[in-house]
């Protein structure tokens, strides 16, 4: 529409009927932010003015805060709200602001904890976009909105410690804290097909304890108990980091040497078994382990465990306390 041909009149009624469209749009979204934080109430909305560096908000956003809407002070900055935030979220929120304002990312998106005025912490997922920008093409205004997440997060965060714990349930011997049989079987056949394509070679032992029983029948089970701990913790002492222990049966322990020949695989079987033979375990008991020692070469699994078997039970038959390869 042309306004210069309008007459004065026209002009004003004109403007009236733009005051009335206006304050009708207004109110419309007015009632639309009422009604959407009376049903979530985790809800705030936020502008952000770039050029005068002043934010205005829903009070909500304070208020789950802990803060008083009096105590908002009249000119709230960007950095009102940034310097609450927890030291460790702080780099990665700024960094996706920085990476939106310079048109790397096509919206600002984070999740930070922000320090609620008694010194707790809430989980807020904020996002928002660019709205205007100044006549040299530099953002100058910003709209988002921010969710509190807190419960969401808690209950996120409560999950993976739990998930955590289960996964190491389900991955170790819940005696002794070492490998349990299936983790030292995946392993092993990881390993073995490792070994397959590189040709490197592939080393395990297994030792059983000498007359455990007669430990059990003259100690008690809680004595007996304490050996196994005591048994894995040396053997874990006695390995590389790259090797894995495990707890393969009642009282068999497997060691899987990874890129070790048979020879050294043998020499740690030797150191592991003195450690244990020089140990003082409760109630100055004297412990000895037998272990079998034997190289990888291509065969099943079940055969190549089953070769270092073999060479326990030959340890066994020529009279205990040693390591046959
Ligand atoms: P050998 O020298 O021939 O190995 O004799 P051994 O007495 O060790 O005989 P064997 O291997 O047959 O016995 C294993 C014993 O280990 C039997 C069982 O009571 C004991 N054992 C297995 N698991 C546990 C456990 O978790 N705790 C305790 N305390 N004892 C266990
Ligand atoms: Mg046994
Ligand atoms: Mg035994």
């Amino acid at each position: 529409m042309a306004y210069k041909d309008l007459t004065k009149e026209k002009l004003l009624e004109r403007i009236s009927e733009l005051e009335a469209l206006n304050k009708e749009l207004i109110d419309h979204r007015e009632k639309e932010e009422t009604l959407e934080f009376a049903w979530s109430g985790n809800l705030g909305h936020w502008f952000w003015n770039v050029r005068t560096n002043s934010v205005e908000f829903n009070p909500l956003k304070v208020t789950t805060l802990g803060y008083e809407r009096s105590e908002i002070p009249d000119h709230v900055t960007y950095q009102f709200f940034t310097d609450l935030i927890h030291p460790d979220d702080f780099l990665k929120t700024m960094d996706a602001m920085k990476e939106h304002l310079y048109g790397r990312a096509a919206v600002y998106e984070a999740e930070y904890r922000i320090k609620t005025k008694d010194g707790r912490y809430k989980w807020y997922y904020d996002r928002g976009k660019i709205t205007q920008y100044d006549d040299s093409g530099k953002p100058a205004f910003l709209a988002g909105i921010v969710f509190d997440i807190t419960e969401k997060k808690e209950m996120q965060l409560e999950l993976e410690r739990k998930n955590k714990i289960l996964a190491e349930m389900s991955s170790l011997d819940g005696l002794t804290r070492i490998s349990n049989h299936r983790t030292l079987t995946e392993h092993l056949k990881a390993e073995s097909s490792m070994s397959d394509m590189t040709g490197r070679a592939l080393s395990v032992a297994i030792f059983d304890i000498d007359d455990f029983k007669r430990v059990n029948d003259s100690k008690g089970h809680i004595i007996g108990d304490r050996v196994l701990i005591e048994i894995a913790d040396i053997i874990k002492f006695n390995i590389r980091d790259n090797d894995l222990t495990g707890r393969y049966g009642g009282e068999e322990f497997m060691v899987v040497f990874a890129n070790t020949e048979i020879d050294a695989a043998y020499h740690a079987a030797e150191r592991i078994r003195k450690a244990v033979e020089s140990h003082r375990f409760p109630e100055e008991l004297r412990v000895t382990i037998s272990g079998g020692v034997s190289q990888y070469s291509g065969e099943d699994i079940s055969a190549f465990i089953h070769s270092a078997d073999m060479n326990l039970y030959e340890a066994k038959r020529k009279g205990k306390n040693r390591i046959v390869m």
